[in-house]
C-alpha cells in the first residue's frame, strides 16, 4: 500500500510502498478513505512531542471502511464505516482508567504517534476505540470531527455555562466548536493572528459576535476562553480578557513557553487549565450531537502524496477550516 512515512523527525514525510498491515485479534483492518490533518501531526513531525514510533505513519482523524475483522471483534462487521481517533489504546487498570478518566491513562497509546495512523491506504485499529460514523455525513466532512471536533468539544465542556466565550486561534477546532457554542446560545468572540482579516470574516460568517486579532481586547469581558493556537503568550493575553471566576482552557497538546505574568490577572478565582486527549465517551457524545446541530465542517482536500504541502499550509495558517487527505473515494 502507499503511505506517507515519518522516518526522522524534522524531515519531510516520505512517500513509500509498505505491506498492508495484518490485524491482531482485537483489531480491524480499515481501508482509509480520508484522514484529517491536525496541528498535533506537525508537533510530532517537528520533534516537539517525544518518542514517537519510528518509522511512523501519522494521522489520527481517520475515516474508512472495515475490510477485515480480528478473531475476537464483535462490535463491527465488514463494510462498516468507522472513525479512528487519537486515543488508540488504554490499559483499563490504572487509576485513571478506573476512575472514568481514560484520557489520562498512564499506558495510553495514540494513533499516528505510538501507533501507525491514517496517512496511508490501509490501517489497523483496536476495534474498542473505533467510532461508528453517523449516517448522512460525507466522509470529507466527518474527518475533522474526529480530533478537531472532539478536543474542541471536550474543551467546551470545561467552560461550564460561560455565556461570553473567547476562541483564540480560529482553525479546524474553533470553526467546529463555534457551531456547537452557537447552538447552545453562547456568544463567541474569535481571535485570529493579528491582521488575518479573512480569518476574522470566516469567524463572523460562522456566527461570531466579534472577531479581531489576538492583540485586541474584546468589547466584553469573557466568561471563558479556549486557546487552540500553540502560543504560550496567549495565556496571559486571554487571562486579561477573562472576567473573575472565568477559566482559560489550553486545548493543544503542545504550546510554546508561557511568559511570566503578574498574579493580578489570575487573582479573582480565574483558572488556567489544559485539556488532554479524549475519552470514548466524549466521542460518542459528540458524534451523536454533531449531526443534530448539524455541524458543517469546511474542508480543504489534498491527495495523500501532497501531505507535506498540506502540513506546510497548516503551519502557515493558510487553511480555512480543516485540511483533509483524500485517499480513496
Ligand atoms: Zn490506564
Ligand atoms: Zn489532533
Amino acid at each position: 500500500m502507499q503511505a506517507m512515512l515519518l522516518e526522522t523527525p524534522k524531515q519531510p514525510l516520505q512517500a513509500v510502498e509498505v505491506p498492508i498491515p495484518t490485524p491482531t485479534v482485537d483489531q480491524v483492518l480499515i481501508r482509509v478513505q480520508m484522514c484529517g490533518i491536525c496541528r498535533t501531526d506537525l508537533h510530532i513531525i517537528d520533534g516537539e512531542l517525544r518518542d514517537p514510533r519510528l518509522p511512523l505513519i501519522p494521522g489520527h482523524q481517520i475515516v474508512g471502511t472495515i475490510v477485515e475483522l480480528g478473531a475476537t471483534v464483535t462490535e463491527f462487521q465488514i463494510g462498516d464505516r468507522v472513525g479512528v481517533p487519537w486515543l488508540g489504546y488504554t490499559c483499563n487498570h490504572c487509576r485513571y482508567c478506573l476512575s472514568g478518566r481514560e484520557n489520562l491513562c498512564d499506558f495510553a497509546k495514540f494513533t499516528g504517534y505510538q501507533l501507525n495512523g491514517g496517512y496511508a491506504e490501509y490501517t489497523v485499529a483496536d476495534a474498542r476505540f473505533c467510532f461508528r460514523i453517523p449516517d448522512g455525513y460525507p466522509d470529507l466532512q466527518t474527518a475533522p470531527l474526529l480530533c478537531a471536533g472532539l478536543i474542541g468539544y471536550r474543551s467546551l465542556g470545561m467552560t461550564s455555562d460561560a455565556k461570553h466565550l473567547g476562541l483564540y486561534g480560529f482553525g479546524a477546532a474553533a470553526h467546529i466548536i463555534i457551531q456547537v457554542a452557537r447552538h447552545q446560545n453562547r456568544q463567541v468572540y474569535a481571535f485570529t493572528r493579528p491582521g488575518d482579516a479573512q480569518g476574522q470574516q470566516f469567524a463572523r460568517d460562522l456566527g461570531a459576535v466579534w472577531a479581531g486579532g489576538s492583540d485586541e481586547f474584546p468589547p466584553t469581558l469573557l466568561d471563558a476562553a479556549i486557546i487552540f493556537a500553540p502560543v504560550g503568550a496567549l495565556v496571559p493575553t486571554a487571562l486579561k480578557a477573562t472576567a473573575k471566576g472565568g477559566v482559560v482552557v489550553c486545548a493543544g497538546i503542545h504550546m510554546s513557553e508561557i511568559p511570566a505574568f503578574a498574579y493580578d490577572i489570575l487573582w479573582g478565582e480565574r483558572m488556567v487549565r489544559s485539556v488532554a486527549n479524549l475519552t470514548r465517551r466524549d466521542g460518542e457524545e459528540f458524534l451523536t450531537l454533531a449531526p443534530q446541530i448539524p455541524v458543517q465542517t469546511q474542508v480543504e482536500a489534498f491527495p495523500l502524496t501532497a501531505a507535506n504541502q498540506a502540513l506546510e499550509a497548516l503551519r502557515h495558517g493558510r487553511i480555512q477550516g480543516a485540511a483533509v487527505l483524500v485517499i480513496d473515494t
